[in-house]
């Protein structure tokens, strides 16, 4: 099982940045709506990533895995905090729940 992600999680770099994430989806975590998987390239960066040249993050490079097996919001499937994938640095990108926030859990 894995924790669902919405627009309350921080996705981050190794180097301080962070993602700018959106959701349109429908399913909410405490009114955060879910992130869904297939947006994940598409979105923007915060400035506040650190890493030399060829830095700063400024995009999602590669994707590897994260896509919900089982639950889907608006047909497709939500972006899971374990996901795989990599900056344009490349650096990984992790996912940080929000503290104090409700969690969802799916496969
Ligand atoms: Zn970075």
């Amino acid at each position: 099982m894995a924790v669902v992600t919405d627009t309350a999680t921080t996705l981050r770099c190794d180097h301080g940045g962070t993602i700018l994430t959106r959701s349109s989806a429908k399913l909410t975590i405490s009114t955060a709506p879910v992130l869904l998987f297939p947006d994940l390239p598409g979105f923007t960066w915060n400035p506040g990533c650190t890493a030399p040249n060829p830095g700063p993050c400024a995009s999602t490079a590669a994707v590897v895995s994260g896509a919900a097996a089982r639950l889907t919001s608006n047909g497709v499937p939500v972006l899971l905090s374990t996901l795989v994938a990599t900056s344009n640095t490349p650096s990984p990108i992790t996912a940080e729940p929000a503290p104090n926030h409700g969690t969802l859990t799916a496969v």
